[in-house]
């Protein structure tokens, strides 16, 4: 069976003092997870190694950085690199948000190349692929998505693909209210299993946790959840809030 995860993303929010709120809270909120499920706390830089710290004894409980260097070292001022990540106990990476895809113009080929540096770290990739609303509306999101995965992981091997989570966020879902229906994340995930399956085989596309993103929250992750494709969820702001982030994993089942 493949892992189902719950992953909750700050972005750019919270002290360090309210973080260490939150994850105490959640913690205490006395969640039970089942054989197979992951709880993913994908924190700013600077809180990672405290977030790690906090976790260590919760088996089920990992810590993501939001992004990474796309080169391995040198001089490239402000970056951090999959390797730092690395060396202070980091888990996952989210790479290709499209808010880093949008306001830091990361490439389909940049992303390519960051996932690359994450897995020869031994971090996993959180990969986030996703329409923006003109071509939802065009109804001609598979091949927007397709390209995205062509792009940034085809190039892989199946031994490394098996270190690859996958993240559909659609645009238009993504802060907005506005959730994808469970129809709608259902499809777009039998989809992305299935152009998974074309480039690396069957064996592969069952093992892959494919996460849906965009304004989930307690109230409909169980509906979200239930899709046999649908792995678990990528979330924004519910994660900020512990009782939110708290039922919400437990609607993973
Ligand atoms: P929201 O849950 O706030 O819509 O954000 C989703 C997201 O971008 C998670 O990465």
């Amino acid at each position: 069976m493949r892992k189902k995860i719950v992953a909750g993303n700050w972005k750019m929010n919270l002290t360090l003092a309210q973080g260490e709120q939150l994850i105490n809270d959640i913690l205490q909120t006395g969640l039970k997870l089942a054989e197979g499920q992951e709880v993913v706390v994908a924190t700013p830089f600077p809180y990672l190694t405290k977030a790690k710290s906090l976790l260590k004894n919760y088996p089920g409980f990992f810590v993501a950085a939001q992004n990474c260097a796309s080169e391995k070292s040198g001089a490239y001022t402000g970056e951090v690199s999959a390797e730092m990540l690395q060396s202070v106990g980091v888990d996952y990476v989210i790479i290709g948000h499209s808010e880093r895809r949008e306001y830091f113009q990361e490439s389909n080929a940049i992303l390519a190349k960051k996932v690359d540096q994450a897995l020869a770290a031994g971090i996993k990739p959180i990969f986030c692929c996703g329409e923006p609303l003109e071509i939802r509306q065009a109804e001609t999101q598979n091949a927007f998505v397709a390209k995205q995965l062509e792009e940034s992981l085809f190039h892989l091997t199946g031994e490394q693909l098996k270190n690859v989570v996958i993240a559909y966020e659609p645009i238009w879902a993504i802060g907005t209210g506005l959730t994808a229906s469970a129809a709608q994340a259902q499809d777009m995930h039998a989809f992305i299993r299935s152009q998974i399956a074309n480039k690396f085989g069957r064996e592969a596309a069952l093992h892959l946790t494919i996460l849906y993103g965009g304004s989930a929250k307690p109230g409909n992750a169980a509906e979200l959840f239930a899709n046999p494709d649908v792995d678990g969820g990528l979330i924004g702001g519910a994660s900020l809030v512990a009782s939110d982030f708290a039922a919400i994993i437990q609607h993973l089942g």
